[in-house]
């Protein structure tokens, strides 16, 4: 079976998966630095987080005892924003030096903060489902404070916390387009299959300033869940699923597939020329070359 299934003019016929690294336990919130030419992921059960410099291709542990970090994204300013399952909260990581950003809202905690990313108004937006509190290996046992899993807005200029999607029963990944006018957001509920949702779906919300409407279906995945998912420069969503990456139009239209061999959890563009891919999937990240790139470079 070939690893790329159509995507013409998105990967060039011929292109290979690479194995870049194989130590993790259960790879997410992968990230390219561009000014270290590294990737940086967290092996959530590992409770550490990993990074591995493409220039001499060699893999180091960047920190163990993170308290369970999931996903992250760069700031404007070159730090790093990222989600802590045990701490429940987004914190920043500057140079090594990790601070809190925001833990909770209408004085309730967070359940488990998933995946995050600044948005085009230098807010950042972030989902919150459970499982850093019901999956023993990614977090510690708590209770959903506020009873439901929302994608929230924290402001940094004024402090303030709001939800701004509360009808995905768990959210999870989460990428703007690149006019910054629509939200993709995944919901993974299948994961726990709680409510009796077991969704398998990533919605699309029309962004209005600090609001999200117009909530609809995007896509739905055939084969386990959507977790991570990114947007190229054309609008295309590139989003994990438990068979690969699978690569969807703007107006829905699924424009093929990429097959890795092992679930995946997420993935980022970069490299050199910011048209790598790379792709936490469970044990191991991988990479593919591409065509295109995405708007965070
Ligand atoms: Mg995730």
């Amino acid at each position: 079976m070939p690893i790329v299934t159509r995507l013409e003019g998105l990967i060039a016929p011929g292109e290979a998966l690479t194995k870049i690294d194989a130590s993790s336990v259960w790879a997410e919130g992968i990230v390219y630095l561009p000014n270290l030419n590294s990737i940086r992921w967290s092996d959530i059960p590992g409770d550490r987080i990993v990074h591995h410099d493409l220039t001499v291709g060699i893999t180091s542990v960047y920190r163990q005892g993170v308290e369970f970090t999931n996903g992250r994204t760069l700031d404007k300013d070159g730090s790093m924003i990222q989600c802590s399952h045990g701490q429940r909260r987004i914190e920043r990581d500057r140079e090594g030096v990790v601070t809190p950003i925001v833990s909770s809202f209408d004085g309730v905690a967070f359940n488990s903060p998933n995946d995050v990313v600044v948005g085009p108004d230098g807010a950042i937006w972030f989902t919150d489902p459970p499982y850093g509190i019901i999956f023993p290996n990614e977090g510690h046992p708590g209770v959903r404070e506020y009873e439901d899993h929302y994608v929230f807005r924290h402001d940094m200029a004024t402090g303030t916390t709001r939800p701004v999607i509360t009808d995905i029963e768990e959210p999870n990944g989460l990428a703007f387009s690149p006019d910054g006018t629509t939200l993709y957001v995944a919901d993974s509920s299948a994961l726990t299959g709680e409510n009796g949702s077991g969704n398998s779906w990533i919605r699309a919300y029309d962004v209005h300033g600090s609001r999200c409407k117009n909530g609809r279906l995007f896509a739905q995945m055939a084969v386990g869940v959507p977790d991570g998912l990114r947007v190229d420069t054309a609008g295309n969503v590139w989003t994990s699923a438990g068979d690969g990456v699978h690569v969807y139009a703007p107006n829905g239209e699924h424009l093929g597939h990429i097959a890795i061999p092992e679930t995946v959890a997420n993935l980022c563009f970069g490299g050199n020329s910011g048209t790598e891919l790379f792709i936490a999937a469970s044990t191991s990240v991988y990479s593919i070359r591409t065509l295109t790139t995405d708007t965070n470079l």
